[in-house]
């Protein structure tokens, strides 16, 4: 007999891991990896947060720790934490219980749990992503058989936000429908609403009748300030509104192969908000039964030891602030290069990525004659760019767009 399996085609490889594989076969000594999304040190390399090395370390030497099963929703002490760093500490939705969650498998097991919880519990059939978004919200929403619409968000010409695109294509989406929305440093573009445009766009929610589910993968990556990127959050749920949440502690934590990611829920009612989070838990039982106790034990202890919170606090500022100066450095040697175009929108963006404007012709140069890999779309790491490596980036962005 032959393979029952024959008939099964190779998927499509995915971009950002085939292009970081590329890049460690690049014997050049000069290539540079602006691919894959994590923070990388002024010399390039990854950087374990020296309040995480601790906390792992008491860890280790205590033996009261064992490898019993977590309840299936997860560590409340993580959960709870995870929560008032979103909400803010004495937020009164956290007192009155109208909010909670549950402990998930990274920001992206939180994004299958809520999607597979709009889908099966709410009887959601349409979502809208933005155009263009982290290519897993797509893939996750087809994943659990939602139609998958998108709202206009990045101008190309302009090389900006298109908000009055935004706001038409929710404007006339279906009642009912879910909408992701990227809470600060959205990723691809580095573009965010500011306070007005956020605070439109939760009008149009409530008007047309729309569930929100905000992505926050990057919390005080944006601005170096925690509470400044959980603005948007905080502005929805100040005004009633009922949300899911997607909270990842991947980069905040640098914690990026641990896995720990919460699934924040708010609702009109706490008893609502505890049948929820019943829903949540079968949900959670059917697919992973229960999350694992590592990263999840070292962010909630972190977060619940005032001294730890301080020092973790300012690693993230330290994180932020490098990238921030990457970007001042890379916008003003292009300017010195006098290199075609403008490139306000390298400073005008925040966050991990900078969407550059480069073609994908322009990124396959960049590729085969610099060495230096960036997404197709143009998108690149800031954290990749270094004091060490800058000028050559600069040098082939420069030659890149004379050339193609
Ligand atoms: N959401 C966005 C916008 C992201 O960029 C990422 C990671 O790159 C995630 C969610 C998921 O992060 P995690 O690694 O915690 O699953």
């Amino acid at each position: 007999m032959g393979s029952q399996f024959l008939q099964v085609k190779e998927a499509p490889p995915v971009e950002v891991f085939l292009l970081s594989e590329e890049c460690k076969a690049d014997f050049d000594e000069h290539k540079v990896n602006l691919t894959v999304g994590a923070y990388r040190t002024n010399e390039g390399m990854p950087w374990v947060l020296p309040c995480v090395r601790s906390v792992e370390l008491s860890m280790a030497a205590d033996e009261k720790l064992n490898k019993e099963y977590l309840p299936i929703t997860g560590m409340d002490s993580l959960v709870l934490s995870g929560i008032k760093l979103l909400l803010g500490v004495d937020n009164p939705l956290i007192s009155s219980k109208k909010a909670d969650g549950c402990q998930a498998l990274g920001g992206t097991g939180a994004l299958y749990l809520a999607l597979q919880f709009l889908v099966r519990v709410m009887k959601c059939t349409v979502v809208y992503v933005s155009d263009p978004t982290w290519p897993n919200h797509r893939g996750i929403s087809s994943l659990v058989g939602l139609e998958v619409r998108s709202y206009k968000y990045w101008d190309t010409e302009a090389r900006g936000l298109c908000f009055t695109g935004m706001v038409k294509d929710l404007k006339e989406a279906p009642e009912g429908a879910v909408v992701i929305l990227h809470a600060c440093a959205h990723n691809p573009t580095g573009m965010d609403l500011d306070k007005s445009q956020w605070t439109e766009i939760a009008a149009v929610i409530k008007e047309r009748k729309l569930f929100t589910l905000f992505d926050i993968a990057y919390q005080g990556f944006a601005s170096g300030d925690l509470d400044r990127d959980a603005w948007a959050v905080r502005l929805f749920a100040s005004q009633e509104m009922e949300l899911l949440i997607a909270q990842s502690f991947s980069k905040n934590f640098g914690l990026y192969n641990e896995r720990v990611g919460n699934l924040i829920f708010i609702t009109k009612d706490p008893e609502i908000t505890a049948h929820v989070k019943s829903q949540v838990k079968c949900l959670v039982r059917q697919t992973w039964s229960n999350p694992p106790q590592h990263g999840g034990r070292v962010v909630a202890t972190i977060l619940n030891c005032p001294a730890l919170y301080q020092e973790w606090k300012s690693d993230v500022n330290i994180m932020a602030q490098r990238v921030l100066q990457m970007r001042q450095l890379l916008y003003e040697k292009l300017r010195e290069l006098g290199t075609p175009g403008t490139w306000d929108h390298i400073i005008k963006q925040i966050g991990m990525f900078s969407f550059t404007g480069l073609t994908k012709a322009q990124a396959e140069f960049m590729r085969s004659a610099h060495h230096i890999y960036l997404m197709n779309d143009g998108r690149i790491n800031m954290c990749g760019l270094t004091t060490h490596n800058i000028d050559y980036v600069a040098h082939g962005i420069d030659d890149t767009l004379r050339k193609i």
